[in-house]
């Protein structure tokens, strides 16, 4: 039975996954290598559910017990008693793979440890672990208290019960759950980036213009949002890091990302969180950059 939820890791997502978990009544321990983060992180959670409150979705009863049920915590040694640990820190192979490491002997046997990676190889990151068969990828969608989605990844050493129980607590949480297997980028990303990668390449061969091909996937393909606004939101580099890994993993020249991404990416336009990526965000509203 799980009862206690451990997550490392405490940026969009950790903060995210502490969210869902507490208004679930789950008990949460969370933790970061930067304090501020962490204390950003509680003020971001309150936030949101406040939102939700003013939804309609949440009582002010649910919210005050949610946030009673998250604790941060200063480092791994507290995550002793957790029966399952999330790991939500950046998208770094050698940083994951060193918090793997800093688990050793501190987890209780049973636990599980799931990676909430978008594109990392679950096999090797489970390989770095004490416990590859209790070890999967719980890839949750941002922003998660919104998305119903969680893909659930298995390595090639992932437990039938490993797998089972992570299911189970997918549905627990209010979140469907589509499993897919260990290749790069599973299924939401290999689906959905090469289908930004080609509207860049669209704008990049002149196809049409930033508001064109935004207009037309919008109106024409039904999308609440254009695939260019879209990569903004999602950030560019992160785009064209997840491009890098279907090129490299798959070895398929399909995947190329777009030099016009590359170039943005190098000129720091990273989309929203810079300010500035396929449209300019500094005035009232965001006008085209191209
Ligand atoms: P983020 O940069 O917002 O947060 C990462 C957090 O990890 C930071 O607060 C950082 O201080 C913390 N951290 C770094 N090293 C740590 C350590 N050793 N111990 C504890 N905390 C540490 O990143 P994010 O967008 O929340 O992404 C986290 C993970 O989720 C990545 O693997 C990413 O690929 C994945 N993911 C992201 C999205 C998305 O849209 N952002 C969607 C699905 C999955």
């Amino acid at each position: 039975m799980i009862k206690t939820i451990g997550v490392i890791g405490s940026g969009q997502m950790g903060n995210g996954i502490a969210h869902v978990a507490a208004i679930n009544d789950f008990n949460v321990k969370i933790i970061d290598i930067d304090e501020k983060q962490l204390q950003n992180a509680l003020a971001t959670i309150e936030k949101n559910l406040c939102r939700q409150i003013q939804k309609g979705l949440l009582t002010e009863t649910k919210k005050n017990s949610a946030i009673n049920l998250i604790n941060p915590c200063k480092d791994v040694n507290e995550l002793n008693d957790c029966d399952i640990v999330i790991e939500a820190a950046a998208e770094d192979e050698d940083l994951k793979k060193s918090i793997f490491n800093s688990l050793h002997g501190i987890l209780k046997p049973e636990a599980i440890l799931c990676t909430n990676t978008s594109s990392i190889s679950v096999t090797r990151l489970a390989a770095s672990t004490d416990r590859p068969g209790q070890f999967m990828g719980m890839h949750f969608m941002n922003p998660v208290p919104v998305m119903e989605l969680v893909e659930l990844v298995r390595g090639i050493a992932t437990e039938v019960e490993t797998y089972e129980a992570v299911r189970d607590l997918t549905i627990q949480l209010g979140k469907t759950p589509a499993m897919a297997e260990d290749f790069p980028a599973f299924i939401v990303n290999r689906i959905l980036l090469p289908m930004i990668n080609e509207a860049i390449y669209a704008l990049y061969e002149g196809v049409g213009t930033v508001e064109a091909i935004d207009t037309a996937m919008k109106l024409g393909a039904h999308h609440p949002m254009g695939p260019l606004q879209l990569a903004d939101f999602i950030g560019l580099d992160t785009c064209h890091s997840i491009m890098q890994v279907l090129y490299e993993g798959l070895a398929d020249s399909k995947y190329r990302p777009c030099p016009l991404l590359a170039k943005y990416v190098e000129a720091g336009w990273l989309g929203r969180k810079t300010g500035k990526g396929f449209y300019d965000y500094s005035g009232e509203r965001p006008i085209p950059t191209r």
